[in-house]
């Protein structure tokens, strides 16, 4: 892949996908995150001589519904660059052509969302062709799409000589690449998070490189329903154990030393405030379930994460929305924080330990929080993603 450091803007217009799918409180962005991880590409681009055409998708629209129409992005834009931004009612056709066309360096237009055309999401040719039409170099900046073998994500990359991945993206797979090709050791993967079947893939392909594999949050039950243990109420998956069983299987073989629960905080309903105590996670009463880590619980997990060098965390360690049962997930953010501080390399990713993350005011402790749920579970799996691939 060429880096975009070894790409000429000058003069040139580079038609940038990013990742402006941001949520909404009525009609203010209640989170900025991603439209802000877009800023350093553009200004890269502009700083260099070049223009930009930005292109993104907002929600799943049916039609062309007006509330996710990109214009209600362009005044955040212009706020975060500085500058103003020209904006088009559409992604192709005659007028975006003419305001590509009168784009001049320094500027920069943004398009409508791409996905008022079903062609975005089927990936059509022609579509991602008139796409291409529109500038000379091919920036993808969109990791929380790169999973996703859509137009402007993947087949458009095949119409441009110049391609290459935006400075976010660029991090992203560094970040990944550092914990999954050459990590300084030891390893520590943290899962948690609510089931076990949506991540034994991921554990399956991360037991290849890790020397420690902590499991937390609601996907432990399963373990310890595996292992003997009575889980009470707890969330459980007993039509995985047997998954659970080749987990075990497969960590034994690579030498790898896995870390369950000893402890856990058990509560009489799925709620804040009803009965709570601590009890031994191989012996939940009937009538009670577990809903975060227990004291002893927390201590082992943080010992491991602070002696590891290298750290992936995916998912919380118990119902982190709730303040009674936070604090499994904060000790362990804090022990991850106390390590990257200490020289580890921490990556975080996945939608609820981000939330996390930010909640514990954290976030800036991490070594890198990547921007992709989907994308990154995807890329921890092991495959590669098509808007990775295109660019190669
Ligand atoms: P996931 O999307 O699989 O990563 O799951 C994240 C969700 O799991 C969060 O909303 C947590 O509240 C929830 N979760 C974590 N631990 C538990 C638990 N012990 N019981 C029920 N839900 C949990």
């Amino acid at each position: 892949m060429t880096p975009i450091k070894d790409i000429s803007f000058l003069n040139k217009k580079a038609l940038i996908r990013v990742d402006f799918n941001v949520p909404f409180d009525g009609d203010t962005i209640s989170d900025n995150s991603r439209i802000l991880a877009a800023i350093p590409t553009i200004n890269y681009v502009l700083e260099n001589g070049g223009s930009c055409i930005v292109m993104s998708h907002l929600g799943r629209p049916k039609n062309r519904e007006k509330k996710l129409s990109l214009a209600r992005i362009k005044r955040e834009l212009e706020s975060l660059l500085g500058l103003v931004v020209i904006f088009v009612e559409d992604c192709v056709g005659p007028e975006v052509k003419k305001a590509s066309q009168r784009l001049m360096p320094g500027q920069v237009l943004l398009l409508e969302n791409l996905r008022f055309y079903k062609e975005e999401v089927a990936g059509d040719e022609n579509f991602a062709e008139e796409l291409s039409s529109l500038a000379d170099i091919y920036i993808n900046d969109a990791y929380g799409t790169t999973h996703r073998a859509h137009a402007s994500t993947s087949t458009i990359a095949r119409y441009f000589a110049e391609k290459s991945a935006g400075l976010l993206l660029e991090k992203e797979i560094l970040s990944l690449k550092k914990v999954l090709e050459s990590p300084e050791k030891p390893v520590t993967a943290i899962v948690g998070g609510a089931k076990v079947s949506s991540k034994i893939s991921i554990i399956a392909n991360m037991l290849k490189v890790i020397d420690n594999l902590v499991i937390g949050g609601g996907m432990a039950y399963t373990f310890i329903l595996n292992s003997g243990g009575k889980v009470g109420d707890s969330i459980c998956e007993p039509e995985n154990l047997g998954d659970c069983q080749e987990i075990l299987n497969l960590a034994k073989k690579n030498n790898v030393k896995i870390f369950l629960p000893i402890d856990v905080v058990v509560s009489k309903s799925f709620s804040n405030s009803d009965k709570q105590k601590e009890v031994d996670i191989q012996n939940i009463p009937d009538g009670w379930q577990g809903l975060d880590i227990g004291a002893k619980t927390r201590k082992s997990f943080s010992d491991v994460v602070k002696q590891s060098k290298t750290i992936l965390w995916n998912g919380p360690m118990g119902v982190f929305e709730m303040s009674s049962f936070q604090n499994g997930t904060r000790a362990v953010a804090e022990a991850v924080a106390e390590a990257t501080k200490k020289g580890s390399f921490s990556l975080v990713g996945g939608g609820d330990s981000v939330a996390a993350v930010k909640k514990f005011n954290l976030k800036d402790k991490m070594s890198f929080i990547s921007t992709g749920g989907g994308a990154m579970l995807e890329s921890l799996e092991g495959k590669v993603l098509p808007g990775i691939k295109a660019l190669q």
